[in-house]
């Protein structure tokens, strides 16, 4: 009997390994993380009940918290589907990304960090972007750099470009989540059912209600709305107009990927990793 692996706050070398692994990928999709979990305990623990992905987590994450570490659950932008990352709580991200960026660059990237949560739809455009170059502290910028500074940060995942508009990666947004709510306490726009943040609301990360603008997160406003035929915004009561997506189903998934069918999305997590 394993009983030590189930008592909170106690790590054994499955845990160990998982957040081991989990650091090398940075950010893995839900699947990945079970199949993980799995992989984990066949190697060091093989007899052992494998714990409930929740508990498993919530375990390390009790002995992570003195160290301002959390493994952290959200949602990609591209599908909703859920993802988890490894998140430094103590570091600012300006402070984590100082190693790999100049002063006048970081000031960039909170520039653009403001206009994106300041956007009702979680984007800003690479004109409005360029056009505080001018402001920003440090090294003078010009245009030309500032645009290659912004494609940088793409590649760093802190950005996603989509037809000249940035907004922020599910990644950075898991990991900004406590400076964003810090320093834009009266633009930062917030899940109406999981209360964290919901930077893009007509995407595939949300939806918004038209009449009293409050938001909600795919995969919140599923099981929300799971047993209502005719769902209501639950802040105004307004009719929702817009298509209720399925609830993401893990043993449906679970199937799915048994029956030979996770090979696209180990590609597009594959493409995104790059
Ligand atoms: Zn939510
Ligand atoms: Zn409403």
């Amino acid at each position: 009997m394993q009983s030590s692996a189930r008592r909170t706050g106690v790590m054994t070398d499955v845990h160990r390994r998982f957040l081991q692994l989990l650091m090398t990928h940075g950010v893995l999709e839900e699947q990945d993380i079970q199949r993980l979990q799995k992989h984990c305990y066949m190697v060091h623990d093989r007899n052992a009940t494998v714990e409930k992905l929740e508990d498993f987590i919530n375990n390390i994450n009790s002995v992570l918290e003195s160290l301002y570490i959390e493994v952290k659950k959200g949602v990609t932008e591209d599908n909703g589907r859920p993802i988890y990352a490894l998140v430094n709580l103590a570091t600012t991200p300006v402070s984590k990304m100082a190693s790999d960026f100049a002063e006048n660059e970081l000031d960039l990237f909170r520039k653009a960090l403001e206009l994106i949560v300041d956007s009702e739809s979680g984007f800003a455009s690479s004109t409005n972007i360029l056009n505080l170059v001018d402001q920003l502290k440090g090294k003078k910028m010009k245009k030309k750099e500032a645009e290659q500074v912004l494609q940088k940060f793409v590649q760093n995942k802190w950005l996603i470009e989509k037809e000249g508009e940035f907004t922020l990666h599910s990644r950075a947004i898991l990991e900004m989540e406590q400076y964003i709510r810090e320093t834009y306490p009266d633009s930062v726009k917030m899940c109406n059912i999981c209360h964290s943040l919901l930077i893009q609301p007509f995407s595939f990360q949300g939806q918004s209600c038209e009449t009293c603008g409050i938001r909600m997160h795919l995969p919140c406003m599923a099981k929300y709305f799971q047993s209502s035929p005719e769902p209501h915004c639950p802040h105004c009561n307004d009719y929702w107009p817009h298509e209720i997506p399925e609830v993401f189903n893990q043993e449906k998934e679970k199937e799915r990927e048994e029956a030979g069918f996770s090979k696209s999305s180990k590609k597009s997590l594959r493409s995104r990793q790059q």
